[in-house]
This record gives C-alpha cells, structure tokens and sequence, in this order.
C-alpha cells in the first residue's frame, strides 16, 4: 500500500507535477495566470494541454471534461475522449490548448433563470487555471466555470471568483494604509465541515420516500433515538470505518486534506472536516467530497444521505463555513497579533465582518435558504433562522469599551486607544464553544454554521465576500482622506460598533427569549425560503452586488427564479411521493391488517364469548379512524398541491407551497405515523426509523 504522503495529490496537475513537466517560462505563465487571472497566450495553452494529456495518460485516463457547477448546486461534466482519428484507422491522442481553454457542453437544460432563450440555449465553460485539474474514474476533469454567450454566470463558480476579487480590491486598499507593502493578494479562506448519514442500502431502497425525496416523509420515532447521546465521538463501526479509510484515501488522491472524522449527535450520523483552503477550492473540493461519499458509500452497501433533514426529530445535517482572509504572505486578518498596529488592524476587519453580517443578514440568511435547510434552521439543534455574532465575552467587552471610552482591564484599568495600545490577550479556547450561534468568532475564524449539508458553499461565500469587501470599500473611503489615520481609525472603529452592536449576541439562540430581543432590536426573522428569496431584489442587495461587479441585474434576477422554482419543485415531488405511498402502500397495507384483526375477533368470539377481543376489535376501530381521515387528508394535500401549481408567478407558488402545502403534508403525516404506531411489525409496509437509523451494524 502507498503511504499517504505518496497517496497524497497523487491525481492532480498540481504545481509540482507542472514544475516538472513543463518548460520555464510556461510554468511561470500558468503561475501568472493563477495569482493574477492573467491569459495564457495560446501556444502556452497548448503546452500545458499536452502536458496535462501525458500525464493523465499515464495516470490511466483516456477522456477529459469540463468540469463545472450549474445552478443546480451539484457538479457536471461531459466526456469526450482523446481520441483523434488519423490515416489508415488508426488514432492518436490529443489535447489542445483551445479544448483546454473553452469547452462548448451541449447543457441546455440546465436551470438558467431565464438568462439564456431557447434559440441560443449553448452556454461555454472556461478554465478556472485557480483549482487543479484532477484524475477522477478515468477522467480527466478540468474545473471551470460556465457562461452564457453574452458572458452572464450559469454557474455558482463564477460569481465567488468575482467576490474573491472583490474582497481582494478592497481589502488590499486597507492593508496598503496600514503600511503593508510586502503583500500582494489575499484569498478568504475556507474549511467547510460536512455532516452527513449513512445507512444500509437495502434498507434504504425499500424507503420510497428516501430515495425520491431524500428525507422520510413518514415515520414514527423509535424508542430509542438519540437521548442518550451514546452515538456522539463514539466508537466508530467497522463498517463505516472501511467507508472513512476508503473516502480518505480517494480524497487524499485528490488532494483534498480530509482531517477529522467522528461521529455526529443522531444514529447514523458522522462529520468530515477538511484542512481549510482558498475560497474556491475548498467550493471544489467539498463538491468532490459530497460526490465521493456518495459513490464510496454505495461501494460498501451503504447510502450516504447529504438531505439536511433526513429523520424529523432526529439532528439534521448542516455544514459549518469557517471563514477568514489571509494574505499571500501567510497572514491571518483576523489574528490579534501583538503590536498596536497588528491590534487596530485585526480591530477593524473585526468590524468589516460585523458590519457586513448586520448590513446583509437578509442575503446570509438566503443564501443558506432551501426546502431541506428549512426544517434544520430554527428547529432547535441549528441555529436559529436569525442571524447574529458570536464574538465572545471578552471582545465583547473590549469593543464596548471602545465604543463608550470606558477603561478596560480588571487590574490597571485604562482606555484603550486604537493603534497606540495592545488589546488584552484573547482566550481562545472559551471564544469557540458557543454552538448555538449562528455565525461566531471562534479565536482567528468565523464559523458560518447555518449552511446546509448539501448545498454547495459558494453561494454562503459569494455574499460573505462581497459584504466584507462592500464594509472595508467604505473604510478605504473614509481613512484614504484622512488627516490624522490613529484618530480617523479609532473614531470609525467607535463609530461601526455603535452602528452595528445590535448584531452582537452571546447568549443562546435556541431560547424563545432571543427571538424577542432579536425583533426589538430590529434583527430580521426570515423563517422559510419563500419569506428571504425577494431580498434578492431590493434595491440595497442589487447595489451590493452590481457595485462590486459579482452579479448583474440580470445574474440576479435568474438566481431569484431559480431559488424560487427549486423551492416549489422539491415539495411538489414530497407531495407527490405521500401521495403515492400512503395509495399504492400504507392504506392497502392498513386495510389488510385491520381485516386481519376484524376476522380474528369474529373468529374468537364464534369460539366463545368468553375470549376477549379488545386489542382486536380497539385496534381496528382505531385504524379505521385514521384511515377515514389519512384518506381525506390525502385528498386535501392533492388539491392544495395541484392549486399552488397552477398559481401565476413563482413567488405565490413558492408562498403556497409553504402556507398551504406543506402544512397539509404534516397533517398527514400526523395521521400515518399514528397508524404505524398501531400497526403490527411485520403489517408495516416500509422500514421504520429505528430499523434505518439502526441499519449499519
Ligand atoms: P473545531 O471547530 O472542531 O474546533 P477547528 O477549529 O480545528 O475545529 O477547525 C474547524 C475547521 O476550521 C477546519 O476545517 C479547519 O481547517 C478550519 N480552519 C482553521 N483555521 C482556518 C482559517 N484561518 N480559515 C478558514 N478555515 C479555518
Ligand atoms: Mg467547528
């Protein structure tokens, strides 16, 4: 077996791979072309094609792809091979620069939000030279990003390359003034923690609902579930630690730095985090490793279920976006440091995030916003669908006092004065461990934990970027001009606290009392998806991203449709699938049982009136109740279903969907669990949730 250091990157173009094997000078293109976006000049792009082809060649391949990222959140690519006829029948192998560069897939039905008509449905993708190509099953997979012919994003690539340049434009205005000449660039960084489930798969299969929708669209708890908290960084099961080595290995290959793995609250719950990387390949990478655990998963029998809600009153699955800026020259922003200057310098990107989560609470909360994240967020084990920071007690406390010129310290208490006093060293093991925030400071990182599971990061760091870029742009304005920079500096940090404090909470966000406190502070409460999609359109979202040229008006627009017409999609197939079950399933199957029951009291009693028949004759009774009503309610959920479709716009669908729908689904569901209940094991037509929660021995 190879080592892991061998193992390591070992299926990707990576530097040193090109170092290798390309000449000097292209080499160093291809470095320019990814520190500064620069073109590659075509005979360069022919080189490097060439070279890519022979390696992957001997790495085994024989096609490549565009790989890339629709609006659909999942990846695409098209095959095509090497393969190039030559005279006499024979082929050779081929790869040019052009094929490297652009990419024509013929992926017209991809959502596109009405950004391309029919007539011209062909879009184009174009090598992002920023993330490696990798080997994958064979394939040569070249990331990049997919445009319309008339250059708008079809893809969720695009718009987070613009924002990390965005964020870079402006956070290198704020460096330079603090006097950084030795750096160049900076990158947000990203390391995204993925939870997830596992389950058998022959169990699995025999759950329609889980695998139309999935989710179980039905099912009651078992007596055991996750109370105990037995499941939580236990042991881990042979199975599921044959999947773990596997994953590992095929992620290392990839060079993706899987690190930690344990097991999460619920049964059948695990977490994969990464080491953290530049924004956007970490979107890459956490792509890859969804797609890989699903493959690998059903290699050992099992289903990974990436559904941010699979088992309702179970933990859901979510995400955590660890998020921070470094510099090319290795420095962390969000790193105290030690000297005043180091102090005002982390002090005020502090407060660009600050401000930034304040100023676009309404796009973060959208854009973790999706039929599946809507039964997590606010459901008492993920944050709450208000957003607010978590900064800490001590920073808290630091910013008050230099909001308020009060003096700071315990022994010698004395002012604090931006850029001419060093902060207070912060503990940074107690700023880690509020877990019901939504967004918190966790020591020299933010931790963005509203995500989905399954939703690819981009969209959380399109807005993330953007909306720091847009508070530093603001700074840059203020303190270019300044006369005195240490007393423009400390009166804009007093000012921005004053101005955005309201956003600052410690204290626990699963208590009723916070969502209180959070409306009479003004915070906003956006509950589902069709109650945040419309931010997208307001005229303050739309400058936003317009200004910092990450989204045209029309880039928007498409997103807006697309959210909205996923939303209704996706509960339109659960309605359909309860339909289906409780018909062609769950009633016949309850029917049975009931006559079941109904013959075996007859039968008694003919023996003898002696014999008790209650269990029998209640039960039925009971049954039979439930199932006049799921009959109804079957019929209820039907219509509402059919009327919200045939509703005008997508906006009223969306908010039918969610008023009318899906109250209708719980409805019956209420009633087909309260059958299940009743029903005997054998009687019940699917597994219930203990036997999937408990499927992977
Ligand atoms: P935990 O949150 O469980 O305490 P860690 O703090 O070690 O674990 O890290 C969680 C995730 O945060 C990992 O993916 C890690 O790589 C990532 N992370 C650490 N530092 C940074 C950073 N500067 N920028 C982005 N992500 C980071
Ligand atoms: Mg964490």
């Amino acid at each position: 077996m190879n080592t892991v250091t061998e193992l390591f990157g070992s299926m990707v173009f990576n530097d040193s791979v090109m170092r290798a094997r390309l000449p000097r000078n292209v080499f160093k293109q291809v470095q320019l072309s990814i520190t500064e976006g620069r073109r590659l000049d075509s005979e360069a792009a022919n080189i490097v094609a060439n070279a890519m082809k022979d390696w992957a060649i001997e790495k085994g391949a024989t096609h490549f792809t565009h790989w890339f990222q629709p609006m659909t959140g999942i990846t695409a690519e098209k095959h095509d091979s090497f393969i190039s006829p030559i005279d006499g029948g024979k082929v050779i192998m081929e790869f040019s620069g052009k094929e490297l560069i652009q990419g024509e897939p013929d992926a017209s039905s991809f959502p596109s939000g009405g950004l391309r008509a029919t007539f011209e449905a062909r879009g184009y993708t174009a090598w992002d030279p920023s993330s490696y190509a990798f080997i994958k099953d064979g394939v040569l997979c070249i990331p990049t990003a997919f445009c319309s012919y008339g250059g708008e994003a079809l893809d969720k690539k695009t718009p987070l390359l613009r924002s990390m340049e965005a964020l870079n434009r402006q956070a290198m205005r704020v460096l330079r003034l603090f006097g950084n000449e030795d750096v160049s660039s900076v990158k947000s960084t990203v390391g995204p923690e993925q939870e997830y489930f596992l389950v058998d798969r022959a169990v699995y299969e025999k759950r329609r609902d889980l695998c139309y929708t999935g989710r179980t669209l039905f099912g009651a708890m078992p007596p055991k579930g996750q109370e105990l908290d037995d499941h939580y960084f236990g042991t881990i099961k042979p199975r599921v630690s044959a999947f773990m080595k596997e994953l590992n290995e095929e992620l290392w290959k990839l060079g993706i730095m899987a690190k930690t793995e344990h097991n999460e609250v619920a049964p059948g719950q695990h977490e994969l985090a990464p080491i953290f990387t530049s924004t956007n390949i970490a979107a890459d990478h956490n792509q890859l490793t969804m797609e890989l655990m699903q493959r690998i998963a059903r290699k050992h029998d099992m289903v990974c279920l990436l559904h941010e809600k699979p088992f309702a009153g179970l933990n859901g699955s979510g995400k955590h976006n660890n998020f921070s800026i470094m510099t090319n020259t290795g420095v962390n922003l969000f790193e105290p440091g030690d000297t005043p200057s180091e102090n005002a310098q982390f002090l005020l990107f502090l407060c660009a995030v600050i401000q930034a989560v304040d100023d676009y609470q309404d796009m973060l909360r959208l854009s973790v916003a999706s039929a599946s994240n809507d039964h997590r967020l606010g459901a008492n084990e993920a944050p709450p669908a208000v957003v607010s920071v978590y900064i800490g007690d001590e920073l808290e406390e630091i910013l008050s006092c230099i909001e308020q010129d009060k003096p700071y310290g315990v022994k010698e208490k004395e002012l604090i004065k931006v850029g001419a006093h060093v902060l207070p060293k912060l503990p940074k093991d107690t700023t880690d461990r509020n877990r019901t925030s939504p967004f918190a400071f966790t020591g020299n990182k933010f931790e963005f934990r509203m995500l989905g599971s399954s939703a690819s990061i981009s969209g959380a760091n399109v807005v993330l970027n953007t909306a720091v870029a847009e508070s530093l742009k603001q700074y840059a304005d203020a303190l270019e001009h300044a006369e005195n920079f240490e007393d423009e500096l400390h009166s804009l940090i007093r000012e921005v606290i004053g101005r955005h404090k309201r956003i600052l909470f410690n204290g626990n966000g699963y208590d009723e009392a916070w969502l209180h406190e959070a409306e009479r502070r003004g915070l906003l409460n956006l509950p589902a998806t069709p109650d945040c999609v419309p931010c997208y359109l307001s005229a303050k979202n739309m400058k936003l991203f317009t200004d910092h040229r990450v989204y045209s008006p029309a880039e928007i627009h498409a997103r807006y449709e697309i959210k909205l017409d996923t939303y209704v999609k996706v509960l339109k197939i659960e309605a359909q699938t309860m339909v289906n079950m409780v018909r062609k399933d769950i009633l016949p199957a309850v029917s049975a049982y009931s006559a079941t029951l109904a013959e075996a009291a007859l039968a008694k009693e003919e023996l003898s009136v002696e014999i008790n028949t209650s269990f029998e004759r209640e039960t039925a009774t009971r049954l039979s109740d439930l199932m006049r009503d799921t009959l109804s309610e079957v019929e209820t959920l039907k219509v509402e279903s059919a009327q919200a479709m045939a509703l005008g716009d997508v906006l009223s669908r969306a908010r039918a969907f969610k008023d009318r729908v899906l109250p209708a689904m719980e409805t019956l569901r209420e009633s087909v669990d309260a059958m299940e209940i009743l029903c005997d094991r054998e009687a019940w037509p699917y597994p219930t949730y203990g036997d999937i929660l408990f499927s992977v021995k």
